[in-house]
């Protein structure tokens, strides 16, 4: 980094030098700040939420084969006829038979078009990053709770800068972009998870720092472990409110 700032510096001091002297082309110096570099081209989908070529098609409405149980049986959630997928109380948490990093994430999700609860209980599920990392997912349409536990937010970590809600029943969708965190040989925390998430289009996390993993009640702290694990959605296992997921693709950073 050092050495990359020494090089930009005595670039800068020879283009105002050559400047102020007006004995060098400044055209011939404005190369040297140029980089080329091999930047893969991606294939960009019809629209934002499609897939595009280099994602690792989570669930796109046909079977749940990227998905298993905690204990490695198949994945009990029912597929609709719309292409949804659908919580089944009791199904258990969605988890992904591949490990995942550093990525970004995007999915659609549909709280229950009847209400029936209010609060925690009202669509609850999650999106946990690693497994262990949640994104909160939660009917939070008119629905208050505590802030730290809405939709969007890192749960209990971190409240979203906005509640973009769509109304019960409406397709919904996150973009999220996470950082792993990195650990020391000795186990020690050498920089903690970042996150960023975009609700419905609008952004609500701005790169925030993950205090370690989430749960209801815990003080975060971080204890090393793989730098990529599977993605888990959460059955929250409530009464009457299934939630409902669609078009989860993945790319690794
Ligand atoms: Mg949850």
């Amino acid at each position: 980094m050092k050495k990359q700032f020494l090089v930009f510096a005595s670039i800068f001091a020879c283009i105002h030098f050559a400047s102020a002297q007006k004995k060098i082309n400044i055209d011939s110096l404005a190369g040297l700040l140029e980089v080329w570099v091999n930047v893969p081209v991606v294939t960009p989908g019809v629209n934002n939420a499609d897939a595009p070529s280099d994602a690792t098609i989570l669930y796109n409405g046909h079977g749940l084969g990227a998905f298993q149980k905690r204990d490695g049986s198949p994945a009990g959630w029912k597929i609709d006829a719309d292409g949804a997928v659908t919580d089944i109380k009791g199904a258990g948490d969605l988890i992904t038979k591949e490990a995942f990093g550093s990525c970004q994430l995007h999915l659609e999700f549909r709280e229950p078009a009847e209400v029936k609860s209010s609060g925690q209980g009202r669509g609850n599920s999650g999106v946990y990053i690693m497994g262990k990392y949640e994104i909160q997912v939660l009917d939070s349409y008119n629905n208050p709770t505590y802030s730290n536990g809405q939709a969007g937010a890192v749960y209990k970590q971190h409240v979203p800068l906005v509640n973009a809600s769509r109304k019960p029943g409406e397709w919904q969708s996150y973009d999220i972009i996470f950082t792993a965190p990195l650990f020391k040989e000795n186990g020690d925390l050498e920089s903690p998870a970042r996150v960023t998430v975009i609700h419905n289009g609008v952004l609500i996390q701005n790169n925030v720092t993950i205090l370690g993993p989430t749960d209801w009640v815990i003080i975060p702290k971080y204890e090393k472990h793989a730098s990529k694990l599977p993605l888990m959605l959460q059955d929250h296992g409530d009464d009457g409110n299934p939630i409902s997921y669609r078009n989860i693709w993945i790319r690794n950073l």
